[in-house]
């Protein structure tokens, strides 16, 4: 997120992460404020090490520090771990607990969250009806990027 537009946006963002957090009970810590204000701000998804390296100034720069910090955002709805990357990212459409897509390039990672634009709950209950529970509705779809496609 740059530019004008792009810092209003992260500060509305932000305000509702912190209004997200006291709904839940949780306190909106200076570094999960932190981790997430660089997500906010990365173009691209990044790994628990990428965030470790910006703690310093903040809190303990050690792997356990931002793994706490991102397991608290992921389970407010703010951040979603790429499972096919390892990596995070912010949700560009703000907090949610309803199903989000991703796709991500099999070559170089880059991923970027699209639209579902179909019924999640039916696809929910189809996997619940499979005998599958404590479901992630998170959808990655891999393929290539415009860069890597040959
Ligand atoms: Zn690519």
């Amino acid at each position: 997120m740059s530019g004008f537009q792009g810092d209003r946006r992260k500060q509305a963002l932000l305000l509702i992460a912190e209004r997200t957090a006291l709904r839940a009970g949780v306190t909106l810590t200076q570094i999960r404020r932190h981790v997430y204000s660089v997500l906010l701000d990365a173009d691209a998804p990044l790994g628990a090490y990428d965030i470790v390296k910006t703690l310093d100034g903040v809190g303990a720069v050690a792997p356990v520090t931002a793994y706490r910090a991102l397991n608290c955002l992921q389970e407010l709805g703010l951040i979603h771990k790429i499972r096919s990357t390892a990596k995070y990212v912010a949700l560009t459409s703000g907090p949610s607990d309803l199903p989000v897509a991703f796709v991500v390039c099999r070559e170089c990672g880059t991923t970027e969250q699209i639209p579902l634009d179909l019924d999640p709950t039916r696809l929910l209950a189809s996997a619940e009806a499979h005998g599958y529970g404590n479901l992630d509705p998170t959808i990655e779809i891999t393929g290539f990027c415009q860069n890597h496609q040959t």
